[in-house]
């Protein structure tokens, strides 16, 4: 009989996605149950109906990620102890601030030997410093976690379009290969690299320059600046990474999770469009007021990572190493007006 059994923790917009992804594969191995359990916060919509109870009657959910049929074998659950009883690969996907509260009502519910992976981008900070969100996950359930990150806006990735990811894993590769097995389609192609904390970290400091980028477009600031903006952010990005984590490679910013996320989420993600109606506000109303606006119910994890950066470089007395970093953290909280992401360049040149 069926060895393995996945649930799918969060069902906002990417969650939604990766359920379908993963429920047209179970499907076709039979090693893997079919049957694809996903956790739902549940919440009430304005029809009066539960969220979760909509998605098992229209097989779409309805409030993240309208209009596409998630595939029979997708069975949403509330409660989240029932959804991860039997299930012995749990996929890790809800906005990052949650994930400490998840993980604490999940402590002595998971079945031994389970396996994990996180397709969340966020980190937290400790008083011992920063706390990756898979370090968090098995620090907290006491399993192997892997990460799934890439150039991976859900809304395309829904309708099909091609594109890449990338695995990170820490030691054991057989566990990363099955779970790139488990996401592989022919639009969606996973490759597998051995440097969680790089892929991760990728992942996560990309939504920082989202919000930089999304400020410079706010002010009509042209391609040449928004250009410049991804470049000193990436270099941000690798510097910072490796400061924290000497064993992260310079390969892994050239994978789908670096280099082509950063693109992406630049260009087409929801950090940078809440940035750009911030700019246009002058920077007068709040991230928190627009996001609520905008995203409908969906999280930016852009503004929250600045901050968790920011009390890092802080800490550390590295701030101004990272100007970039530092800067967007500052106008995201009204300290520095929008047009101090293009003020900093003679920073920049002392450290380029
Ligand atoms: P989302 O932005 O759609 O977030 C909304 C989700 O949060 C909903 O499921 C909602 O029910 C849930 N939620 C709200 N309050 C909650 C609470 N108190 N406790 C638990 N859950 C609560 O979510 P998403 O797009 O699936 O993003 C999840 C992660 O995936 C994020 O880290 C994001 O950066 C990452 N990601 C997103 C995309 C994308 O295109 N959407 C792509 C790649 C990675
Ligand atoms: P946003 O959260 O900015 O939409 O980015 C999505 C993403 O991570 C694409 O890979």
């Amino acid at each position: 009989s069926p060895r393995y059994r996945v649930t799918v923790i969060g069902s906002g917009n990417w969650g939604s996605v990766a359920a379908r992804v993963i429920a047209s594969n179970t499907l076709k191995m039979p090693n893997f149950h079919h049957d694809v359990r996903i956790w739902v916060y549940e919440e009430i919509l304005p029809n009066g109906e539960k969220l979760s109870k909509t998605i098992n009657e229209a097989n779409e959910n309805v409030k993240y990620l309208p209009g596409i049929k998630l595939g029979k074998n997708v069975i949403a659950d509330p409660d989240l102890d029932n959804a991860v009883k039997e299930a012995n690969m749990l996929v890790f996907v809800t906005p990052h601030q949650f994930v400490s509260g998840i993980c604490k009502r999940l402590i002595g519910k998971i079945k031994p030997d389970t396996e994990a992976i996180s397709l969340i981008k966020g980190m937290e900070v400790k008083t011992e410093g920063p706390c990756m969100i898979s370090k968090l996950i098995t620090d907290m359930l006491g399993i192997n976690c892997c990460v799934l990150m890439g150039a991976n806006i859900a809304n395309e990735i829904a309708v099909e379009k091609f594109s890449e990811a990338t695995i990170g894993y820490r030691q054991n590769k057989e566990v990363a290969d099955q779970w790139a097995k488990l996401f592989c389609t022919p639009y969606f192609l996973v490759s597998v690299v051995q440097d969680v904390e790089g892929v991760e970290l990728c992942g996560t400091l990309k939504n920082v320059v989202a919000i930089a980028a999304g400020l410079v477009d706010g002010m009509d600031m042209g391609n040449n600046t928004k250009a410049a903006i991804m470049r000193i952010g990436l270099r941000e990005m690798r510097a910072l990474s490796k400061l924290l984590f000497s064993s992260v490679k310079d390969s892994t910013f050239f994978e789908s999770c670096g280099v082509a996320d950063l693109i992406t989420t630049c260009l087409g993600g929801r950090n940078r469009k809440v940035a750009e109606a911030f700019a246009r506000s002058g920077g007068k109303r709040s991230f928190d007021q627009l996001e609520a606006e905008i995203l409908q119910g969906q999280k930016l994890q852009g503004v929250s990572t600045a901050k968790e950066v920011y009390e890092i470089l802080s800490h550390r007395g590295w701030q101004s190493m990272f100007p970039l970093f530092t800067t967007v953290h500052e106008i995201c909280i009204g300290q520095l007006p929008p047009l101090a992401i293009v003020e900093y360049s003679e920073q920049i040149a002392n450290i380029s």
